[in-house]
């Protein structure tokens, strides 16, 4: 018998997990059985339930990262300043672990295109759970600064209070973001209603990397208008393979070839534009 894993989400009909962590067991010859599954509200008792049936792991994702945070038995350090967890697994004990990936997704990611971190300005949009995710990593990779702006200021500054022993990271409103970045994620939900968040003082040109973690079929709103100003721009497809390739090696111990992967789940995501 195969070994079980699966993702929790409300929605999760569209979730591509399945399919990407079918091509890394294939890929690694690796028996193992993943597939979407929608607590609705009950995402604790799904969790249970699962582990009932022999569960060995489950990614995590919207809305109910912050509640795999409270519901792991243990945490690693990450997840833990993170406050979000998007991998769970089962140890010999029947506890669960829990662990987040999107960081080490989205710098593997940015590494691939280049992007300038290491002494480079960083401005990271939104102050939600994705951002949370990925800020120890980026301040990790010696940046100039990261500037972490959000519509609700607040937010942003306790998260900068939060991250400010692991590197240079200040808070603010989008107003707050001054001069030339290097690197701009847009870590907001914003382009899923097609909104931009406004930078009115951000210059950016051919250098700037803009990296929206929302991935698409058309390039999003955020990376029509960056590219309209020079930018090299990139959606998050990246980063979702590569926080599935480090929850695949946390579970199975094997690494997966992404790259292919990418190419594969982006060329589908193209088609659906035909269909
Ligand atoms: P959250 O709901 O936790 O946070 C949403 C953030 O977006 C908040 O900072 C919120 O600001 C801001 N926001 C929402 N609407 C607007 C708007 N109209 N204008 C400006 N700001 C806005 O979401 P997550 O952090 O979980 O996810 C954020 C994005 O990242 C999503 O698009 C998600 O799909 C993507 N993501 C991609 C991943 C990948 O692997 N590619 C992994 C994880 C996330 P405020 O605080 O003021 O409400």
């Amino acid at each position: 018998m195969s070994d079980l894993y699966c993702v929790f989400g409300h929605p999760i009909s569209h979730s591509r997990s399945p399919a990407l962590h079918a091509a890394f067991a294939a890929q690694t010859d690796q028996a193992l059985h993943y597939e979407a599954r929608d607590p609705d509200e009950a995402f604790e008792s799904a969790w249970h339930a699962f582990v009932e049936e022999g569960g060995l792991g489950a990614n995590v994702t919207v809305p109910f990262k912050e509640r795999a945070y409270r519901l792991a038995d243990r945490l690693t350090e990450r997840a833990s300043r993170a406050g979000a967890v998007n991998t769970l697994m089962v140890n010999a004990q029947g506890q669960a672990l829990g662990d987040t990936t999107d960081g080490v997704g989205l710098l593997r990611d940015l590494v691939r295109l280049q992007a300038r971190l290491e002494g480079g300005r960083i401005l990271v949009l939104g102050a939600g759970g994705a951002v949370r995710g990925v800020l120890e990593p980026l301040l990790e990779t010696a940046p100039a600064t990261v500037m972490v702006a959000n519509r609700t200021a607040s937010k942003a500054s306790a998260l900068a209070e939060a991250f400010k022993d692991l590197g240079p990271v200040e808070g603010g409103h989008f107003d707050d973001a001054t001069g030339h970045f290097d690197v701009i994620i847009n870590g907001t939900s914003a382009s899923l209603g097609n909104e931009l968040p406004a930078l009115p003082n951000v210059t950016l040109d051919e250098t700037t990397l803009a990296y929206d973690m929302m991935y698409a079929a058309r390039p999003t709103v955020f990376m029509t208008w960056a590219e309209a100003l020079g930018a090299r721009t990139s959606d998050g497809l990246g980063m979702l393979v590569e926080q599935a390739a480090a929850s695949f090696e946390l579970w199975r111990g094997a690494v997966p070839e992404t790259e292919p992967v990418r190419r594969a789940v982006r060329q589908a995501l193209t088609a659906t534009l035909l269909d």
